[in-house]
């Protein structure tokens, strides 16, 4: 940033953890940046305040009935904020020249378009919002190349991969033998397997060391979110799926490794906090304030490592088997996921049943190979795949 200028955000999923994290560190560097724009889904009150404090020039809202309440607030307080509302808008608004960075942060595949904008404007992109490049792939690669835009990620453990390599991308496959990305375990990663039908979503939901959206809470608890980073770190770093591996690290203290071809293995180390990755996605390649806690080694307890275990989470494997599988596969076990994960939480599926559901509609849905070249036949491919999902969860009823 050359000096005076105020590089300009973009937060799409301002309300949620990610979001409000973003504007937590933001806040700490008035003199850095400056909010241009903040989308959300539904909630009005809290994106409401967000514009008292921020003034940004657009919010945006999912759909009109939330953007007409929210104009009317913003109209009421004076705020100098224009509201829209639907998807267009977050594409348009990811892509005003005032905008130098997004902050990929909504949930679901619903984030796809907006980050794509963002991509094919030459933004800064940080992602959080891993479903994107689940569903997007190769195609959400080519949008960031051909806009020339810089996507650096935000997920704890994809951020520490990044930090533990050089800034020249050309010698990344030289030097990596393989990744080792750190997943916690989740809430029940002891907990009996044989007494999982009855977990209810409040307990899925608190997670032991880190504060989170609801569905990416159920992803850690079942480890389908471990197999969407497995996935997302395929994309990011351009790895073969056998470069990819997962251990339980209780603790979350080490965020992910990378083991060089010469067998040293660099790690990134630091207390939980999502704001470490979000301040060095802002600020890269500088490092600036994030307002984590330091890491306090002389209470630290025992790092600990073990194998994920099968019985307890049967749908990492998923990861590995949708990669190799016919292309559109990690698509369609997104779109089976968030059915699967939004009818446990609404109560109409059990915790246990979300697996059959995600195994069931990779079983039952032949991929038209076709869909798979385009952004718009992906988005076909991601509506197939929720409804023979909604059939699989019907039938589980
Ligand atoms: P969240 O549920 O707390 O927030 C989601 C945000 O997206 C909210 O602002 C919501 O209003 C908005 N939104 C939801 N549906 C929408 C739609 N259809 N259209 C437009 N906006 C919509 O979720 P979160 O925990 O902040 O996670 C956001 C993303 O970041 C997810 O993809 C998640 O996997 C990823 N992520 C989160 C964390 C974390 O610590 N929370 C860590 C790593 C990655
Ligand atoms: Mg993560």
């Amino acid at each position: 940033a050359s000096a005076g200028h105020r590089q300009g955000v973009c937060i799409l999923g301002s309300t949620g953890s990610i979001g409000t994290n973003t504007l937590d560190v933001l806040a700490r560097h008035p003199d850095r940046f400056e909010v241009v724009a903040l989308t959300a889904g539904q909630r009005v009150d809290e994106i409401l305040s967000q514009c008292r404090t921020w003034k940004p020039r657009f919010a945006v809202m999912h759909d009109e009935s939330a953007a007409a309440r929210l104009r009317e607030a913003v109209r009421q307080e004076g705020l100098p904020t224009e509201v829209l509302a639907g998807p267009a808008a977050m594409e348009t608004v990811a892509s005003l020249p005032e905008v130098d960075m997004v902050m990929g942060a909504i949930v679901g595949a619903a984030g796809l378009s907006p980050c794509l904008a963002a991509a094919r404007a030459g933004k800064r992109l940080l992602l959080a919002n891993k479903e994107a490049l689940v569903v997007g792939g190769a195609l959400f690669m080519q949008a960031v190349e051909e806009g020339g835009a810089t996507l650096l990620p935000i997920d704890s453990e994809h951020s520490a991969i990044f930090q533990c390599l050089p800034e020249d991308r050309s010698t990344w496959a030289q030097r990596i033998d393989h990744i080792v990305l750190t997943a916690s375990g989740g809430p029940f990663r002891d907990r009996d397997p044989a007494t999982f039908a009855g977990i209810t979503p409040e307990q899925a939901c608190a997670h032991p060391n880190w504060v989170m959206g609801r569905k990416i809470s159920v992803d850690s608890a079942t480890m389908m979110n471990k197999a969407l980073e497995v996935i997302e770190a395929r994309w990011l770093f351009d790895l073969q799926p056998e470069q990819i591996r997962v251990v339980v690290h209780p603790q979350s203290i080490i965020h992910s490794m990378v083991v060089c071809r010469d067998r040293s293995v660099l790690a990134q180390l630091g207390t939980p906090d999502m704001r470490v990755p979000i301040a060095y996605g802002l600020s890269w390649p500088e490092r600036i304030e994030s307002g984590a806690d330091l890491l306090d080694f002389m209470q630290l307890q025992a790092l600990t490592f073990r194998e994920p275990d099968a019985a307890r989470y049967p749908g990492l494997p998923l990861a590995w088997d949708t990669l190799r599988g016919p292309e559109g596969s990690t698509c369609v076990l997104n779109a089976a996921n968030e059915v699967a994960v939004a009818a446990f939480l609404a109560g109409v599926l059990r915790f246990d049943q979300i697996h059959a559901v995600n195994a069931d509609t990779l079983a039952r849905l032949s991929i038209d190979a076709s869909l798979t070249t385009s952004v718009e036949g992906l988005l076909t491919l991601d509506a197939q795949a929720r409804r023979v999902a909604d059939s699989v969860v019907a039938g589980l009823r």
